[in-house]
């Protein structure tokens, strides 16, 4: 499902991603790890073209998200064709992101009505069902700032559901909330998880990663150092980095 290659990223002179090699199969979730600075978001912002790679190859289902490949040489896409695309893959940020005008339901349905032309009330439809499945099947006409920052962030991930995505990337979703807020979010997460949805999900949260991950990235300046089942990563990394990463977040 996704297939990263080589991949690096540099801001100026500072090299933040240095060979990222990764594979994510369909079903499965990765959760990836690591200290503040190493590359973590950048490594999601780039699978979904935000940010573009210096070298290396993303694909997504097959495709990268910003090219067209034809024989050997990559084009780049167009803009519009490469929103499109991005539709793919739906993105949770640490800071919810919601539109703070708009209504919840209004938040949901606006990327499906805009930028996929889907039909209205059908949009609305398919958001009714999604805050049901969040647990929010009453706050369809409040506004964000009426929402706890668990529910806030419940309304973001329906709404990166709402364009059926093919892979959702999680940049640490519950970073932001109070403590007795992390585990509404996370119990939507694992749910997801177990409906087999295709997961990259940035996190400090090592029991939930314990449980609900396939594989376990452990990265640190912008290389992946170690990653394997949680099992061998969280409970026997072979780097000293890793330990040491691990015996401050545990
Ligand atoms: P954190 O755990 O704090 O979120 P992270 O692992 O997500 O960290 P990144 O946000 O990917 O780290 O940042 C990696 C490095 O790249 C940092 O030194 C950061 O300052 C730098 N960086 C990120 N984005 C940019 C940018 N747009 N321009 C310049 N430098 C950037
Ligand atoms: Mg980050």
């Amino acid at each position: 499902m996704v297939e990263i290659r080589s991949v690096h990223k540099s801001f100026g002179p500072l090299a933040v991603l240095r060979g990222i090699d990764l594979s994510v199969r369909a079903g499965e979730v990765a959760v990836v790890l690591g200290p503040s600075g190493s590359g973590k978001s950048t490594l999601l912002r780039t699978i979904n073209h935000l940010e573009k790679a210096d070298q290396g190859w993303i694909a997504v289902d097959g495709d990268p998200v910003g090219y067209r490949r034809s024989g050997d040489t990559l084009y780049e896409l167009r803009e519009r064709e490469v929103l499109r695309r991005r539709t793919r893959i739906g993105f949770v940020f640490q800071n919810f992101n919601l539109f703070p005008h708009l209504t919840v339901l209004d938040n949901i349905i606006e990327a499906p009505v805009a930028a996929l032309g889907r039909p209205r009330r059908e949009a609305v439809a398919a958001a009714e069902r999604l805050l049901a499945r969040v647990g929010l099947a009453d706050k369809a006409g409040a506004y964000p700032r009426h929402l706890s920052g668990g529910q806030q962030q419940r309304v973001a991930i329906a709404r990166a559901l709402a364009l059926e995505p093919k892979l959702l990337l999680f940049d640490e979703p519950t970073s932001a909330l109070d403590p007795e807020l992390v585990g509404e979010v996370l119990d939507v997460i694992r749910d997801l998880a177990r409906g087999g949805t295709t997961m990259i999900v940035v996190t400090h949260e090592i029991g939930f990663a314990r449980e609900v991950a396939d594989t376990v990235v452990f990265m640190d300046e912008g290389r992946i150092i170690e990653q394997g089942p949680p099992a061998d990563v969280l409970d026997r990394p072979a780097h000293e980095r890793t330990r040491a990463f691990l015996s401050k977040v545990l």
